[in-house]
């Protein structure tokens, strides 16, 4: 058996016995990285170099009989969301190309802190906007399983290079779907944490109060292996939970009995592929044979998810993407060419005693604000700012920016609610397997409901999980469970109770075989 078929878990147990070492890991990680992500894109940015290095060290270590963290060994990447010290952070936008953090997010800390080896930062959608990476300003990332459809987004880098075999363990973000819907069309599984269960300290905000960090792998073991490493506490997030994490790994084992399992009613409605509702009704039969009991739920005011969320997350974009302006943060357009443009128009109003035209003119400041903005951020960003600024602005924040807020506390409570009555709720991830590249671009509303199943768990604050249950066409299909907050360990349980059970979470795509 090969490395590349091992689960993170499993080469944690070569690493420990001295069947393998950490530079072989990491140096087939690479030539998986060389042999295909031409084709794929799903990186950035590979720190080949410093990712050979922090394995020797963490191999001498190992020799000299230190205790080692968690992940001893075992290389991961990370979305260009989070910010790596002296490594490339874009977020997937011209804004922040050259940007080259000073500081750690506290995932990657913890990460280095676990002895994990940071091979890359993986591809996004702009500052993690979209739902295809297809709005990444440098790249598409093409899905492993048919490279003319996309891998979905925003973690399409994320979920692809899981999929495409170049590493076990990667960390994503999800503000309304992005772990779980890239997890779903790339066949790999993907956990979007409770808000507060993982600290955002050091992530590029999107809409601050949606957005959370987890994990995506193969397996529910290794996603619940990555989990432990980067959950709990962090004194940086305010928002983080003061709780402590669960022994995810621990207990992933422990057998679920009398689970109840409810399926949302409104996930099955219009718009539904048939693939996809027949393979989750598949799944929901292997979970009746191992003892789960399913029964119908209602989430009567998902139907405003979508809406509610294309108010509330543009609201907070163009709050939090404020600071792009070219002086406190980011690209700054070429101030040169700027003056000579500023000078040349006010010379032609002069020469015209246009005294209007003149007053109207931009300061020299302001002018480079907007040219810096112009530039720096892409079309999908700028409509979330437009739409943004607008349900904010004096007179229709009431209208929008509030009502919004209210129906979220609506959709909140129908959780409450349907988790009086079961333990998980169980429905597709997304409506439809992967679209192909270029078939939504045109379509900002059709790209937006992409996010019909997956937004609610984000405006609630619950735990979503995307698991591998079936296919359609050659391209993955994506189960998706939800827990109440903080219950991870469940949603973890559950998924690897089907995963024992099932083995789509083992295909591969054929790519990978071509190596
Ligand atoms: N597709 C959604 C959006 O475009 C979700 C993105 C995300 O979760 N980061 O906003």
């Amino acid at each position: 058996m090969s490395l590349f078929d091992l689960t993170a878990c499993e080469q944690l147990a070569e690493l420990a016995s001295g069947r393998t070492t950490s530079v072989e890991l990491t140096q087939a990680c690479l030539a998986q990285i060389d042999a295909h992500d031409s084709q794929v894109g799903a990186f950035l940015h590979v720190d080949r170099a410093g990712a050979l290095a922090a394995a020797e060290r963490i191999d001498a270590r190992r020799q000299a009989g230190q205790a080692l963290g968690q992940l001893a060994g075992l290389p991961v990447a990370v979305k260009d969301v989070l910010c790596t010290q002296g490594m490339p952070t874009t977020c997937g936008s011209r804004m922040l190309e050259h940007f080259r953090p000073p500081y750690n997010a506290t995932v990657v800390d913890r990460l280095h802190t676990a002895d994990a080896v940071l091979i890359g930062k993986t591809n996004m959608d702009e500052f993690a906007m979209g739902g295809s990476t297809e709005n990444s300003a440098f790249q598409a990332t093409h899905n492993p399983w048919a490279l003319d459809h996309t891998a979905g987004g925003s973690s399409g880098g994320a979920a692809a290079c899981v999929a495409a075999g170049m590493v076990n363990l990667s960390i994503g973000s999800d503000t309304g779907g992005s772990i779980r819907q890239p997890a779903a069309h790339c066949g790999v599984t993907g956990l979007k944490p409770s808000y507060g269960r993982v600290s955002r300290y050091g992530l590029v905000a999107f809409a601050s109060s949606l957005d959370q960090v987890g994990p995506l792998a193969r397996t529910a073991e290794d996603v619940a292996l990555l989990l432990g490493a980067v959950a709990g506490h962090d004194p940086r997030d305010s928002t983080s939970a003061n709780r402590p994490a669960d022994e995810y790994l621990a207990q992933i084992a422990q057998p679920l009995t009398g689970l109840r399992l409810g399926v949302v009613r409104e996930h099955f409605a219009e718009g539904l592929d048939p693939a996809v509702q027949r393979s989750v009704r598949e799944a929901l039969t292997v979970y009746k044979s191992l003892g789960a009991q399913v029964s119908e739920i209602s989430l009567p005011h998902s139907k405003y998810a979508v809406a509610t969320y294309y108010v509330i997350a543009p609201s907070e974009a163009s709050s939090n993407l404020a600071r792009y302006d070219g002086v406190h943060y980011g690209y700054r357009t070429d101030e040169q060419a700027m003056l000579t443009e500023l000078e040349s128009q006010r010379a032609r109003l002069e020469a015209a005693g246009d005294e209007q035209g003149l007053a109207e003119l931009d300061s020299a400041l302001v002018r480079m604000y907007r040219r810096s903005r112009a530039e720096g951020f892409g079309p999908e960003v700028k409509r979330r700012i437009m739409l943004g600024t607008y349900a904010l602005s004096a007179g229709y924040y009431d209208a929008y920016y509030l009502k919004a807020l209210k129906v979220r506390r609506l959709i909140r409570q129908d959780y409450d609610a349907a988790f009086r009555d079961v333990d998980l709720l169980v429905g597709p991830v997304s409506p439809t397997p992967a679209f192909r590249l270029g078939e939504l671009t045109d379509d900002p509303l059709s790209m937006y409901l992409v996010d019909l199943y997956t937004a609610s768990a984000n405006l609630a604050g619950v735990a979503g999980l995307s698991l591998p249950c079936g296919q359609s066409n050659g391209l993955p299909i994506g189960l998706q469970l939800q827990a109440p907050p903080f219950a991870e360990a469940r949603l973890l349980r559950a998924a690897h109770m089907f995963q024992q059970a099932t083995d789509w979470h083992a295909q591969r795509p054929a790519l990978c075989s071509s190596s």
